[in-house]
């Protein structure tokens, strides 16, 4: 069945992407799992066969985004390594928001995987509430000075181009928080990974900031506009983790049925027994209300019609419908389904991170309950 808004040279793209992951991900987890995570070259490969600044080489076509991320989400190898290639959403930053000379210094070098991206923005001390981060950039001369700790950021302990989110007004809350790009290898800059149980060798890193001194024409958009950016970042990033969900519930299910119809137990195999199979059909159910309702977003966003509250319901759903489904997956694996060696093992843990980064289910219910009040 074609996809709803696809056209053939997306689907192109996607056979791009699931061979890229094929040859160059997943064979390589247990170097990556050796190293502790994406190597440069990774990064590199992926630059080269087209796959990363799709906000740019897509031509404003955020299908191709979309189909990257449900591809990474299917390789079941990016429950180890984390969100990898999607901390490329912060390319639509520079393309929507940077100034000329931005663009002109760090685009070429994000398509080849030079500059790899990361948004730092929560704090240890802050999250779900962005307004209230501490981070501050101070204004000197042409200069700003940046001091702060950010913590729980994508690719935030190898990423070399940051986006960091400071107070360039502290007085104003909201309106004085601005986007300021830093070069990792600035004086003053530190990172380090975090470990976490899921996306085990993934990079989620802290990044400390202490007299960090970048030029001014280093701000993105307005001083003050740090909202306003990261709103309008936040649509696109909705549809990716919503498509990234996807992409894992679908392999999931493919895992399952392929385990349920080899494992006998009482002499028959489990797909046999009627359980198993309502099981997999409420599974089945779940994923396909997820890609209409993904493919139903890009539409939407294509039209300029998607809103925040869309946003905001596709992500509930999506990430809950992850978690259901790889739950029930584990179920039906066993014991199996909890050895460290089995990808659904892997991939139940990572399902559990999508229901509270970007925003947790929590905030999403927020900003719908918002809209009824
Ligand atoms: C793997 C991973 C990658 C991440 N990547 C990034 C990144 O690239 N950049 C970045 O800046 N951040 C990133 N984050 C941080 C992430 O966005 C935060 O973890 C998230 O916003 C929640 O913040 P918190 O962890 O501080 O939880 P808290 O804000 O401390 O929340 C604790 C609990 O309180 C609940 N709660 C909060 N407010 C309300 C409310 N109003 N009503 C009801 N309940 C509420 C929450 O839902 C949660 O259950 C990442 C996190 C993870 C785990």
């Amino acid at each position: 069945m074609t996809r709803m808004g696809y056209q053939e040279e997306h689907e192109a793209f996607r056979r791009t992407v699931r061979s890229f992951l094929d040859r160059e991900h997943e064979p390589n987890l247990a170097h990556y799992e050796k190293i502790g995570g994406l190597d440069r070259d990774f990064w590199r490969k992926a630059g080269a066969a087209g796959l990363l600044g799709l906000a740019h080489t897509g031509g404003g076509d955020f299908t191709y985004y979309a189909i990257a991320a449900e591809e990474l989400g299917r390789s079941a190898g990016s429950a180890t390594t984390g969100s990898s290639l999607m901390a490329d959403v912060a390319t639509y930053i520079l393309i929507g928001h940077g100034t000329d000379a931005q663009k002109e210094k760090y685009l070429p070098g994000i398509l080849t995987g030079e500059w790899t991206q990361a948004m730092p923005l929560t704090e240890p001390g802050v999250g779900s509430d962005a307004t209230a981060i501490t981070a501050t950039a101070r204004r000197e001369g042409d200069a700003y000075v940046i001091n702060g700790e950010k913590y729980f950021i994508s690719n935030g302990a190898g990423a070399n181009l940051l986006y960091v989110v400071a107070k360039t007004d502290p007085s104003r809350g909201a309106k004085g928080m601005s986007v300021i790009i830093v070069e990792a290898d600035t004086p003053g800059v530190s990172q380090a990974k975090i470990p976490m149980i899921g996306w085990r060798q993934g990079d989620t890193g802290a990044v400390n900031f202490a007299d960090v001194r970048v030029p001014v024409s280093n701000l993105v958009g307005q001083e003050g506009g740090a909202m306003k950016i990261l709103m309008a970042t936040f649509l696109e990033d909705r549809i990716q983790i919503a498509a990234r969900c996807l992409g894992a519930a679908s392999r999931a299910l493919e895992l399952t049925l392929d385990y349920v119809k080899q494992r006998k137990v009482f002499g028959q195999r489990v797909i046999d027994f009627q359980n198993t199979q309502f099981v997999l059909a409420d599974c089945r159910a779940d994923i396909r209300i997820t890609e209409t309702m993904v493919d139903t977003a890009m539409m939407r966003l294509r039209e300029k019609q998607f809103t925040f509250e869309d946003g905001a319901i596709l992500k509930l759903w999506a990430t809950q419908m992850e978690g259901r489904v790889l739950d029930r997956c584990v179920q039906l694996f066993g014991g199996a389904g909890l050895m460290d060696e089995n990808p659904i093992a892997r991939m139940w843990t990572a399902a559990r991170i999508q229901r509270i980064y970007a925003g947790t289910d929590e905030l999403q219910k927020v900003a719908i309950a918002r809209g009824m009040l």
